[in-house]
């Protein structure tokens, strides 16, 4: 590593923050390692108080330039993003697997290519926002999507560059400019994202990029008198302390948070599909916030569908995931490997079975694990894992289903898989779920809302939510000329 730059699989990435257009160094640094197998890829700039004022700043000062630039002008600069990110997807997919463990088949041929429709999407529908005028006793009220002002961004390590440009791709479109923190746990692509922004000529300040500990940065950046919006994805006690952070100013916030989402397997269901449903959940190790990690089977199938299940989810493949055959990589960090196993380990003492799993292996990795004999007020039942670990328990009415379906503090998902249609939209309609999917999984449009219930969240990101967010909807009323009458 040169002063400042690190290099992965010979992409050189630079570990300092981006602000006003400038890399900035910090006087401390962290070390970022990878999962794969704990090597330390570098130090990194560990921002605080200063960096984060510094880039508020850097936001504010570019805010009045980028707002005022024509909407068009702004999609062109967006599509040079995705054009950018697109030219460089190998990159980015082999950078953010070394540094988050996740797939880099996936990173490759669906996760980065779909950071780049981030930007096309938001930048063409940029063009659409507009609502058409409308009078009232002759008058026309004409209502106008206005930028809100400099964006602090705060995103996780499960989908780094994806989960980050989601928030990006939006703000800037809507005339925001950004202050971007990416996870302490997975910091480079954040950093590669500020160069394909400066070099497709996004003005300097538009886009921070500012890293570090959340705890050290965050208070500073969530607590500025100059933010006008705060979007956060992570966890539940994170998203306490930001709105507590904000709440004096009573900044904006939006908030994507954890879950515990059910998978209800009925007996007319496809079994295979309904299996195939079940193992996806593995993905990522189970990093997933909408994984449906409670499998919920009616009685007369479960014996069968666990027979299925264990025949499917024994033949995963485990190991390194830069290897093209490798279904599930390691997990992210030891701390999150701690935190799983110390779940399934009190689960299995408060009397739950291990079917398949149930323990670490070498290196960073844990067992595909599958629980049950688990009761519904349990930890491992109400709790977000965020491992790959699956609980089933069974049901024998369709109201006991969505009873127990219901029965957590979280609703951001729910999937279904019955062949039944007419069930299947009675027991949609019953669930608590920001988004609900039935016979599939993780299809996610971008024109769609995006959100979760209860603790998975606040608000909604997607289409024209995303803008009704980012933006100040003001309505201005004009009087007909030579009106004179105010009542
Ligand atoms: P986390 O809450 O620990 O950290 C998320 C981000 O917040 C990181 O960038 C971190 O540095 C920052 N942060 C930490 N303390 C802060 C503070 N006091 N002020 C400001 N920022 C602070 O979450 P995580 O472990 O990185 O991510 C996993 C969680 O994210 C899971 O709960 C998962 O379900 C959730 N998640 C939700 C979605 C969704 O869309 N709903 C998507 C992915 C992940």
């Amino acid at each position: 590593m040169t002063e400042h730059i690190l290099t992965v699989a010979g992409v050189a990435v630079d570990t300092r923050h981006w602000i006003g257009g400038e890399r900035v160094a910090s006087a401390d640094t962290f070390t970022d390692v990878s999962p794969i197998d704990g090597s330390a890829l570098g130090e990194i700039a560990r921002g605080g108080p200063a960096e984060a004022a510094a880039a508020v700043a850097a936001a504010k000062a570019a805010f009045p330039g980028w707002a005022a630039t024509p909407r068009a002008e702004r999609a062109r600069i967006l599509h040079a993003v995705a054009d950018g990110v697109e030219k460089r997807i190998e990159e980015l997919a082999i950078v953010e697997t070394t540094d988050n463990g996740a797939l880099l088949r996936s990173h490759r041929r669906g996760v980065m290519p779909r950071v780049a429709h981030n930007f096309r999407f938001f930048a063409d529908w940029l063009l659409t926002l507009d609502h058409d005028d409308f009078a009232t006793r002759g008058h026309t009220n004409h209502v106008s999507w206005d930028p809100a002002g400099p964006s602090v961004l705060i995103t996780p390590w499960n989908a780094p560059l994806m989960l980050a440009t989601w928030k990006v791709a939006p703000a800037l479109a809507a005339g925001n400019t950004v202050v971007l923190k990416p996870a302490e746990w997975s910091p480079l692509t954040a950093s590669l994202l500020a160069d394909i922004a400066a070099e497709a000529g996004l003005p300097a300040g538009v886009l921070n990029v500012v890293q570090g500990y959340g705890a050290e940065i965050g208070d500073a950046l969530t607590s500025h008198p100059d933010v006008r919006r705060i979007s956060f994805t992570g966890s539940v006690p994170t998203a306490q302390r930001i709105a507590a952070s904000a709440a004096p100013r009573l900044t904006p916030l939006s908030l994507e948070l954890g879950g515990k989402s059910p998978l209800l397997v009925f007996a007319d269901a496809d079994l295979d599909l309904a299996v195939d449903l079940a193992v996806e959940q593995y993905d990522n190790a189970g990093q997933v916030c909408l994984a449906a990690t409670r499998l919920l089977v009616e009685e007369s199938v479960a014996e069968e569908f666990t027979r299925r299940f264990v025949d499917k989810a024994t033949r995963l493949r485990q190991g390194d995931p830069r290897d093209e055959t490798t279904d599930i990589g390691p997990n992210i960090h030891p701390r999150q490997l701690e935190k799983i196993d110390g779940f399934v380990r009190r689960a299995l003492a408060a009397g739950a079975r291990a079917v398949i799993g149930g323990h670490p292996k070498d290196g960073q990795y844990y067992a595909p694990t599958l629980l049950t004999e688990v009761a519904q007020d349990s930890e491992i039942v109400q709790e977000e894992v965020f491992g790959p670990v699956l609980t089933l328990q069974t049901f024998a009415t369709e109201d006991e289903a969505v009873a127990l379906a219901n029965d957590t503090r979280f609703g951001l998902a729910a999937t279904l898989a019955t062949g039944d249609r007419e069930r299947a939209e009675r027991v949609g309609a019953q669930l608590v779920a920001g988004t609900v999917w039935i016979n599939c999984f993780f299809v996610r449009d971008l024109q769609a809302p995006f959100g979760g219930s209860r603790h998975s969240g606040v608000g909604r990101e997607g289409g024209t939510w995303s803008f009704d967010f980012y933006c100040d909807l003001k309505n201005t009323v004009t009087a007909p000329k030579g009106f004179k009458d105010h009542g």
